[in-house]
């Protein structure tokens, strides 16, 4: 699971996080909502190490980071690898083949024997309906296939928590739904998951927790039946009054 406690973000005099306090159990699905600009995709990046923080502290299973007393050496290469980021637009490698993209991350970074990584990440890719696909570079892919690539790409990392910001929407429309499906299979295989999405459906169905970011902090968080449906704050009201 997850912890996060207290975590600041600014950027420059600009405060973007002033104070997270996160809890995802293991085996479960938040799904976080919010403002444009409220710092989901910061405190996403926050978790996967992309920003460090100034206060706070955040715990990966048993990694823990407190960056009010000062990030140690290696400390947040150890946090890193707990979690694997899948963003809006894939970012796959441009000129390397889907199994070459899956296989970069565990060969390069994490030093593990080239034909095991081939085999897994063969697996992978069958996973996510895309076997055929492993010698096709990311252009001859379609926008949802290539957005397949990038989970498969995710989960080659071994990661303890998958951290999803925006994968649908760019997406054509009719796209949308084969990603979605990958990722309640996951959910479903009891993988640990925080998803950024305005998707109110896939966080009705198959989130465990939803959490409402705005201010800086999390304004509101509960079942999705509660904040999604039968939210307290006025804010939440406010929000959800405009993406609904
Ligand atoms: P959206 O829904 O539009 O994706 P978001 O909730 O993901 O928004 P963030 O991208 O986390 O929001 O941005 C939060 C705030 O931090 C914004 O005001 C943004 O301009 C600012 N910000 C984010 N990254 C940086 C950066 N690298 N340098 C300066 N300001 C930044
Ligand atoms: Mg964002």
């Amino acid at each position: 699971g997850i912890e996060v406690r207290g975590l600041v973000k600014s950027f420059g005099s600009t405060p973007v996080l002033t104070g997270v306090d996160l809890d995802v159990a293991p085996g479960t699905v938040s799904v976080m909502i919010g403002p444009s600009g409220s710092g989901k995709s910061t405190l996403l990046r926050c978790l996967n190490l992309l920003e460090t923080p100034q206060a706070g502290r955040v715990r990966i299973g048993d990694d823990e980071i407190d960056f009010t007393a000062g990030v140690r050496r290696g400390q947040s290469a150890s946090l890193r690898r707990h979690s694997a980021m899948v963003f809006q637009s894939h970012n796959l490698f441009p000129h390397r083949t889907a199994l070459q993209n899956l296989m970069e991350g565990p060969v390069f970074a994490q030093g593990r024997p080239r034909r095991e990584v081939e085999e897994e990440a063969r697996g992978l890719l069958a996973r996510v309906g895309l076997a055929e696909k492993a010698d096709a570079y990311p252009d001859q892919l379609s926008g949802g296939q290539q957005q397949r690539v990038g989970i498969a790409r995710a989960l080659a990392l071994r990661p303890r928590v998958l951290l999803f910001d925006e994968p649908t929407s760019a997406l054509d429309p009719e796209t949308v739904g084969e990603v979605l499906a990958v990722m309640r299979d996951l959910a479903a295989e009891g993988r640990t998951m925080i998803v950024v999405t305005h998707e109110v459906r896939f966080a009705r169905d198959v989130a465990d927790h939803v959490v409402f970011l705005d201010g800086g902090v999390i304004a509101e968080e509960g079942p999705p039946q509660q904040v999604l449906l039968d939210p307290q704050q006025e804010r939440t009201r406010a929000f959800l009054g405009r993406i609904l």
